[in-house]
């Protein structure tokens, strides 16, 4: 059988990431330096573009030293309160990429965590423990809040009491997280509580309508090849559930990990990635399956 390869039209980066890499493209258009505080987007090929072009990837050590007539760049996930005090004090200028998604997550974090005070109660986030949006979150909050990453872990915080049941807990998502794994999560807590909860919505609206999209498109092909850096949060749940609605998933970074003999039968290739996969990478990989 013939191959036929389509791109899925609705991969490629989120507005988020489009926005910090066009701000941080437009600055090193100048043919300056621009430190990336952690990696701009979590994908490999794209870092390696625009290291190039000037974008030093920095970790927070980097905050150490001098930072006169240097520039750090916030990426899309945010950051705590703390990191941004910790760059004025070493004279950084600051070009802040926060999500304008994350920012209003961030500040409805806040808000929750007054009222839970006056009330004894608990704030909770479904999230990656140690992401880098979920610390930026528990900077919000003093750290005083209880991150879940899953259903045991849920279990383990109300067993311990780590939330408190009997007064109200307000329940928060990570925004790249699985829909469906957040209600499994939010309807577990509701069963368990003796006080109000209250469940805010805080998914990513092209991340859930990705998600509806891509289980479709999963299932209409024969094969699909899901690329995104290995260490990208949503590339992991995004590829996970692309195998759940098709078993013939691969998860590649790029076209050298393509191996011919997952098309022996042919049929129709499907190829996608996550919020952090750039288009041009699609193309490469598509271009490289035509080749074979
Ligand atoms: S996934 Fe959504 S919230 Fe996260 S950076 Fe992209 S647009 Fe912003």
């Amino acid at each position: 059988m013939p191959l036929t390869v389509e791109i899925d039209p609705h991969s490629g980066f989120c507005g988020g990431v489009i926005r910090a890499i066009s701000t941080a493209e437009e600055y090193l258009s100048g043919g300056n330096v621009l430190y990336s505080l952690g990696a701009i987007v979590h994908n490999e090929e794209e870092l390696r573009r625009l290291g190039a072009r000037g974008l030093v990837t920095v970790d927070k050590s980097f905050l150490e030293e001098d930072g006169a007539g240097r520039t750090l760049l916030v990426r899309a996930h945010g950051e705590p309160p703390e990191t941004y005090a910790k760059a004025a004090e070493k004279g950084f200028r600051v070009i802040d990429c926060t999500c304008p998604v994350v920012l209003q997550l961030q500040r409805r974090i806040r808000e929750a965590y007054g009222r839970l005070q006056e009330q004894g109660g608990t704030l909770v986030i479904f999230g990656k423990i140690g992401h880098a949006e979920v610390l930026g979150l528990l900077g919000q909050v003093e750290c005083d809040a209880v991150v879940v990453e899953d259903l045991p872990m849920l279990e383990d915080a109300l067993r311990c009491g780590r939330i408190r049941t009997e007064a109200p807990a307000e329940i928060f998502s990570q925004t790249t997280k699985s829909p469906a794994g957040y209600a499994a999560i939010c309807e577990r807590l509701r069963s368990a509580m003796k006080a109000a909860l209250t469940v805010h919505d805080t998914i990513c609206s092209q991340v859930a309508r990705r998600h509806a999209l891509l289980k479709e498109f999963a299932a209409s092909h024969s094969v699909i090849l899901f690329v995104s850096g290995k260490t990208s949060s949503n590339g992991k749940v995004l590829s996970d559930l692309c195998r759940e609605a098709n078993p013939h998933t691969y998860h590649i970074g790029g076209p050298a990990e393509i191996d011919p003999a997952w098309f022996a039968c042919g049929g129709s290739i499907g190829i996608c990635g996550a919020t952090s996969t750039p288009k041009w990478l699609l193309e490469q990989v598509a271009q490289a399956v035509l080749a074979l």
